[in-house]
C-alpha cells in the first residue's frame, strides 16, 4: 500500500511540477509511534500487544484518521493509510491533516472484555500523543463506536476533573450517548452512494435495476448497499473475510445485515443467496463494483476480468497502481478512495464541530450538509480531470496537493 500511495502522489506531483522542497516534506511522515503494552487476558495470563499511530502531516489542522485492529497492521500500512488521510482531508477542504494507526491483532480471537482492556491500555500508551486539537482517531476495520467510547473514557479519565469534558472531541465515531453525532454511523457508506449517484448523473445513467457487488459487508459496505438498494439498484453478490455469496435475483441488504449480526459477522450460510468461489468474485457480471474491505484487492490478476463499468472505492487503497492502468485502458471508471469514502471523515468533522461548540444537530441536517460537501468535492474532481486531461484519482490528488502547497508557500518553513 505504501508503494501505491507514493506512486499516486509522485504521479500527481510530477504533473503539477510540485515545488521540490514541499515535495520533500510531503514524502515523509511527521511522527511515528510504536507502542508495546501488556494486557491481562481472561485466563489470567499477560499478553504483549503492539500498537501504531503514524501522523503524516498537520499543515492544515490536527491529524485525523482511523484505528484498525487487524493482523496486517504494521508500520508501513499505517504510513500508507496516514498519507491517504492527508490527501483525503485536504481534498474535502477540511481543517485536518492525516494520521492512521491500530493494533496488529485478530479481534475474533479475543473476548469483548479483552478487547476493552486492550483498547484502554493502547489509549493509555499513546497518552498525550493524541488529543482533541492534536490527533483525533476514528473507527476503521474491526473498530466501531464502542471502541471509540472506550478510548474517550480512558483518555478523559487521565485528565483532571475540570479538563474532562473539554476532551469530548478526542475521538469521533462515538455512540450518540457518548457524544457521537447522528449520521456518523452511515456517513462513509452514504458518501460512497452519493459519489455513485453523482457519477450516474454525470453519465446520464439510471441507477434503477443496475446490478452491484460489494466486497466487505461491514460499516462501509452495508451502508453503501443500503442506500443503493433504496435507489432501486440490485445487490447481486457480497464477499467478506469468510467467503462469497451470490444471487442473480438480488440479495436483501437488510436481511443480510440481520443475518450477519446474528452470525458473528459472517455472511456465510445466508439463506437468501448461494455460496460461490471467492476467486470468481471480481469477475462477476455487474454494473458497479464496490470494494469496501481492505487494500490491494483489485490486482493485475483480477483487473482484466472485471465487468463492472464503475468501481467505487469504499475501502482505502483497494486498487493497485498496475491494476488501475489496466482498468482505465479498458474504459472502467474509478471513483478514487480519497473522494469516494471521504463521507466518513466529513461526518467525523461534523461530530468534532458539534462537540467543540456544544451543539447537537439532527440527522437530516447532517446528511444534507454531507451531501453538499461531497457534491462540491465531486464537482471539483470532475472539473480538474477535464482541465488537466487526467483520470479522477490523479485529479483528486492534484487538488489535495495544491491546497497543501499553497499553505506551505504562504507560511514558509520555520525558522
Ligand atoms: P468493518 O470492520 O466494519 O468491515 C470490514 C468488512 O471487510 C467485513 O465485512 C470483513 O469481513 C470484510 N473483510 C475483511 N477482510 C476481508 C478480506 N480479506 N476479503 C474480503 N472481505 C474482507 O470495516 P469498515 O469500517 O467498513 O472499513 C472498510 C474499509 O473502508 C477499510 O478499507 C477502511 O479503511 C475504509 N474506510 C472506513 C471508514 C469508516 O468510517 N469506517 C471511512 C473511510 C474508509
Amino acid at each position: 500500500m505504501l508503494d501505491n500511495v507514493m506512486r499516486q502522489f509522485n504521479n500527481a506531483a510530477d504533473i503539477i511540477e510540485l515545488n521540490k522542497n514541499i515535495r520533500k516534506i510531503l514524502e515523509v511522515t511527521n511522527n511515528e509511534f510504536i507502542v508495546h503494552f501488556p494486557v491481562r487476558m481472561d485466563n489470567g495470563e499477560v499478553e504483549i500487544f503492539t500498537g501504531y499511530r503514524v501522523q503524516h502531516n498537520n499543515a492544515l489542522g490536527p491529524y485525523k484518521g482511523g484505528l484498525r485492529y487487524h493482523p496486517t497492521v504494521d508500520i508501513d500500512a499505517a504510513r500508507a493509510l496516514a498519507m491517504w488521510m492527508t490527501w483525503k482531508t485536504s481534498l474535502a477542504g477540511l481543517p485536518y491533516g492525516g494520521a492512521k494507526g491500530g493494533i496488529q491483532l485478530d479481534p475474533t480471537k479475543y473476548s469483548q472484555d479483552e478487547l476493552q482492556r486492550i483498547t484502554r491500555r493502547f489509549t493509555y500508551a499513546l497518552g498525550d500523543n493524541i488529543g482533541p486539537e492534536l490527533d483525533i482517531p476514528a473507527p476503521d476495520v474491526n473498530t466501531n463506536a464502542q471502541t471509540m467510547a472506550w478510548i474517550l473514557d480512558t483518555y478523559m479519565s487521565t485528565k483532571s476533573p475540570n479538563e474532562r469534558s473539554k476532551n469530548l472531541h478526542v475521538v469521533t465515531g462515538k455512540p450518540i450517548g457518548a457524544g457521537g453525532s447522528e449520521g456518523r454511523d452511515r456517513a462513509t457508506g452514504y458518501g460512497v452512494f452519493l459519489t455513485i449517484k453523482f457519477w450516474a448523473e454525470n453519465k446520464k445513467v439510471d441507477l434503477k435495476n443496475k446490478r452491484f457487488i460489494v466486497q466487505g459487508f461491514g460499516n462501509v459496505g452495508y451502508w453503501a448497499a443500503h442506500f443503493l438498494e433504496k435507489e432501486g439498484a440490485i445487490l447481486t453478490a457480497v464477499q467478506d473475510a469468510y467467503g462469497s455469496i451470490y444471487n442473480e435475483d438480488g440479495i436483501s441488504t437488510e436481511k443480510l445485515l440481520e443475518y450477519v449480526q446474528a452470525n458473528k459477522g459472517s455472511i456465510l450460510g445466508f439463506s437468501g443467496a448461494n455460496t460461490m468461489d471467492s476467486a470468481d468474485f471480481f469477475g462477476l457480471d455487474c454494473d458497479i463494483c464496490i470494494p469496501a474491505a481492505l487494500g490491494n484487492q483489485i490486482t493485475v490478476e483480477n483487473a482484466p476480468k472485471i465487468k463492472a463499468r464503475l468501481i467505487a472505492e469504499g475501502a482505502n487503497g483497494p486498487t493497485d497502481v498496475k491494476a488501475e492502468e489496466i482498468l482505465l485502458k479498458r474504459g472502467v471508471d474509478i471513483i478514487p478512495d480519497i473522494l469516494c469514502n471521504s463521507g466518513g471523515v466529513i461526518g467525523s468533522y461534523f461530530e468534532w464541530l458539534q462537540n467543540r461548540n456544544g451543539e447537537i444537530w439532527h440527522l437530516d441536517e447532517v446528511l444534507e450538509k454531507l451531501e453538499k460537501k461531497m457534491r462540491e468535492s465531486f464537482g471539483k474532481v470532475v472539473h480538474k480531470a477535464k482541465s488537466k486531461k487526467v483520470d479522477m484519482r490523479t485529479a483528486a490528488f492534484i487538488i489535495a496537493i495544491e491546497r497543501l502547497e499553497e499553505t506551505y508557500v504562504q507560511r514558509g518553513i520555520f525558522p
